[in-house]
């Protein structure tokens, strides 16, 4: 796709965009690409619809991993041209239009997608390949909104059957949101295996109501009547190795800590095979990602090597937990807007994990986390600060554990002292 093909309006828009993205950028307020998004769908409201057409897109949605899958993928679709993708995290049509009006003509775009824009961005990008990750609750979500989530994804790939949809056979509710797309939609269904570690948001099937049944074996799951069943997937994951539809295993050198991530790695080579990307080309390149909008960055102070870890809902903790190593951890918690007010949540998760090593807490709701921790038996300091956490730690790796404004206070100190 060249720009010259766009309409003159299109054209108008895509360069407003791109200039008030970059006004933005040069005066500090951000990246840029929402306001720039923004601006030029008010010129052109059909502007990302304009942008998409000609490249093949894939797009990646789910409650968690979205932001590291859409990375990983972006770099496997690489191996056959430019990829236009929106790395900075800005997963609405705003940011969309953005992305790929800075990528200019390119042949590929890899597109994250808030779970709740899905249907929307569907229709204005209609997109080779659709990932669909997990669905858990979000802050103060509850369970009934997840499978509401759950039907809003199914009903988007009923208006939608040409699409072919790459989904996790661990999380009855995008098995749920996928099935139908599987038996008649003419796209096709590419299933994968990346576990489900939070359950607690998938005790009830979403087609009826009743138990779902697990089997005892880690990923094992059926309906106690029968209508969802956990499909066989194509794509599994060993320790550190994705295997791929043919048996073949495809080891991973990973800068990327735990199993989570060899299993956004799988899906990612599952999306970029769709594309006609063989995995054996694509598997080294996922080795280059190092860090993702700030997630799992790495920074040396007073001879403390710390590595940061966003914790943002009940699933993610517990997926911070298998990345983090058996050392000195600090959690961090606040409660302000992005976070939400309410942290009862805590109670959800299990903190068991973090029995044997050194744990320190901080932040806004350090004593919320004092009571979870208390009642679930791990031994605890608190500090005041980010640096009395460093100076109380040995000299050594020190794993950070945060929620969304903690995190980003631990990184501004960090950013600060850097
Ligand atoms: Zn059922």
């Amino acid at each position: 796709m060249t720009e010259k093909k766009l309409p003159l309006r299109a054209t108008l828009a895509a360069s407003v965009s791109r200039t008030a993205a970059a006004l933005s950028r040069a005066t500090g307020r951000g990246d840029g690409s929402v306001i720039g998004g923004r601006l030029g769908m008010m010129i052109d409201p059909d502007l990302l619809a304009h942008l998409a057409a000609g490249r093949r897109i894939a797009l990646v949605s789910g409650t968690n991993g979205k932001t590291t899958t859409t990375r990983f993928t972006a770099a496997a679709v690489g191996v056959l041209g430019e990829v236009a993708t929106n790395s900075f995290g800005a997963n609405m049509p705003t940011g969309h239009t953005s992305a790929l009006a800075r990528a200019g003509a390119t042949p590929y775009a890899v597109l994250e997608v808030d779970e709740h824009y899905l249907a929307q961005v569907l229709t204005a990008t209609t997109p080779l390949v659709v990932a669909l990750l997990n669905l858990s609750r979000d802050q103060l979500d509850r369970a009934k909104e997840v499978a509401m989530m759950a039907q809003l994804w199914r009903d988007a790939l009923a208006d939608h059957p040409d699409v072919h949809v790459v989904a996790n056979a661990d999380d009855p509710m995008v098995v749920y949101a996928a099935a139908a797309h599987a038996a008649a939609g003419t796209g096709g269904v590419t299933w994968f295996s990346a576990g489900q570690r939070w359950r607690e948001d998938a005790h009830v099937c979403p087609a009826c109501g009743a138990h779902i049944d697990r089997d005892g074996t880690d990923d094992g799951w059926r309906c106690a009547t029968g209508d969802l069943v956990r499909p066989t997937p194509q794509w599994t994951v060993g320790d550190s190795a994705v295997i791929d539809p043919e048996g073949v295993s495809h080891e991973l050198k990973l800068q990327l800590p735990g199993k989570v991530n060899v299993g956004n790695a799988a899906t990612a080579l599952a999306v970029a095979h769709r594309f006609g990307v063989d995995p054996a080309a694509a598997a080294p390149r996922l080795a280059e990602v190092a860090s993702v909008a700030g997630r799992y960055a790495q920074v040396d102070r007073d001879g403390r090597n710390i590595r940061l870890l966003l914790a943002k809902n009940p699933a993610s903790w517990l997926e911070a937990f298998d990345m983090a190593e058996q050392q000195p951890t600090l959690l961090s918690i606040n409660a302000r807007d992005p976070d939400g007010f309410d942290t009862s949540w805590l109670f959800d998760v299990d903190f068991a994990p973090l029995r044997g090593r050194q744990v320190l807490i901080t932040g806004d709701r350090a004593y919320d986390l004092a009571v979870r921790l208390e009642v679930n038996e791990v031994p605890f300091t608190h500090v005041k600060t980010f640096a009395e956490a460093v100076a109380a730690v040995p000299p050594g790796r020190l794993e950070v554990i945060a929620n969304y404004t903690a995190f980003q206070d631990i990184r501004a100190e960090l950013d600060r002292v850097v």
